[in-house]
């Protein structure tokens, strides 16, 4: 196997099959360069493992669906006896089960359907995150094109870095990150001697309509932020 053909492999591997084909391996035994990617490339899915890691449910939940049920069973039983109510108990048992079912996948699964309402709230949002200061790089300026492939096909869009020479940003290097409840490409970037973060998401994120070009630029929290689409995807930048 050589460079490309590994890359080939590495970008298009199932992320569920832990095992790595012998032939890859042997490459990256051989090639640190190839090794470094893999490597980078695992850690992009270990972040998206963790911003899906099951969730445990709000506290005290379960109780308030047990106690409106209960409540609801008794009025139930009330108008039923004899066989019947052992059906019923069955019944609202499985009605507690589907509930706390639903709770559990609208928690974890709702992250593809809007989740921003308007720009102040991907503004805030993004300020919030920019001002929780992890600036954890998992790639660097100089592994961009591998990288942007990598968080392409971790995202599900093509991830495009706007223009950043026009810009006057210093790309300095990024990670896989969430803005709220949404994935997100995130980048450290310089300008004028402040560092910045600059979130890159995709335009199924925001529900509300946006035009391409259109620039919202605000303070707040303290931070210069804009918003902006272009390319099918939502940029946000904070400084
Ligand atoms: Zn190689």
């Amino acid at each position: 196997m050589d460079c490309k053909k590994f890359h080939y492999w590495l970008t298009t591997r199932d992320i569920h099959q832990k095992l790595i084909p012998p032939d890859a391996k042997d490459h990256m035994t051989g090639c640190p360069e190839c090794r470094s990617l893999f490597i980078k490339d695992d850690i992009l899915e270990k972040g998206i493992a963790s911003t899906y890691a099951p969730e445990d449910l709000p506290r005290g939940i379960e109780e308030r669906i047990s106690i409106s049920l209960d409540h609801d069973r008794q009025n139930f039983l009330n108008q039923v006896t004899g066989k019947k109510r052992s059906a019923a108990l069955a019944g609202a048992g499985l009605v507690a089960a589907l509930i706390i079912f639903a709770l559990f996948f609208t928690n974890f699964y709702s992250s593809p359907t809007p989740a921003f309402k308007d720009l102040n709230q991907i503004t805030l949002q993004a300020a919030t995150d920019h001002l929780k200061g992890n600036r954890y790089m998992s790639f660097d300026a100089r592994e961009t094109q591998a990288a942007l492939s990598m968080l392409t096909k971790k995202l599900g869009f093509k991830v495009i870095l706007p223009d950043l020479g026009y810009l006057g940003y210093t790309l300095v290097g990024g990670r896989l990150c969430a803005i709220g409840k949404c994935r997100a490409a995130y980048f450290v970037v310089e300008h004028d001697g402040k560092t910045g973060s600059l979130f890159i998401m995709d335009k199924n994120f925001i529900d509300f309509p946006m035009a391409d070009g259109s620039r919202f630029t605000t303070n707040v929290k303290g931070c210069d932020t804009c918003i902006w689409k272009d390319h099918g995807q939502v940029y946000a930048t904070v400084f």
